[in-house]
């Protein structure tokens, strides 16, 4: 039986609250996703589909929609970074060197999104377009 006696209530769905319990009070008493579609998934868009991407960096709609044309695009930008030669605003200018960063960036991938006081990105898709620009100047 899941203990709902520890958890918080989400204020929108009236569910007990498990994952997003650190972030409660940043997702104002909700679980991240009803936080999305309650505050933040219509701004731009009032007469939007909710199964529609609506395009702020973690909708959970964006897993459905695109995330793989996006991947592709966020890696074709790296391939064009380096047209002229190894790109000034790069850190890591070798194979090694970024592909070291980048197991590093995902080992803390954690600690990124807490400090930004967001969740990890439901779609992995999203934390590896991250990734892979992070990469390019961890250290
Ligand atoms: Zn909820
Ligand atoms: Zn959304």
């Amino acid at each position: 039986m899941p203990d709902t006696t520890s958890s918080p209530i989400c204020r929108r769905c009236g569910r007990p609250v498990r994952v997003g319990r650190d972030n409660y009070t940043v997702f104002e008493g909700m679980h991240y996703v009803c936080f999305h579609y309650e505050f933040e998934h219509d701004l731009s868009n009032p007469d939007g589909d909710p199964d529609e991407d609506c395009g702020l960096p973690g909708c959970p709609s964006a897993v459905a929609a695109g995330a793989n044309d996006r991947m592709v695009s966020a890696v074709r930008a790296l391939v064009a970074d380096w047209s002229a030669g190894p790109p000034a605003h790069w850190d890591n200018h070798s194979l090694p060197d970024y592909l070291e960063a980048l197991a590093g960036w995902l080992a803390d991938a954690e600690g990124f999104y807490a400090n930004r006081g967001v969740p990890i990105p439901w779609s992995s898709w999203e934390v590896m377009q991250t990734a892979l620009r992070a990469a390019t100047i961890y250290e």
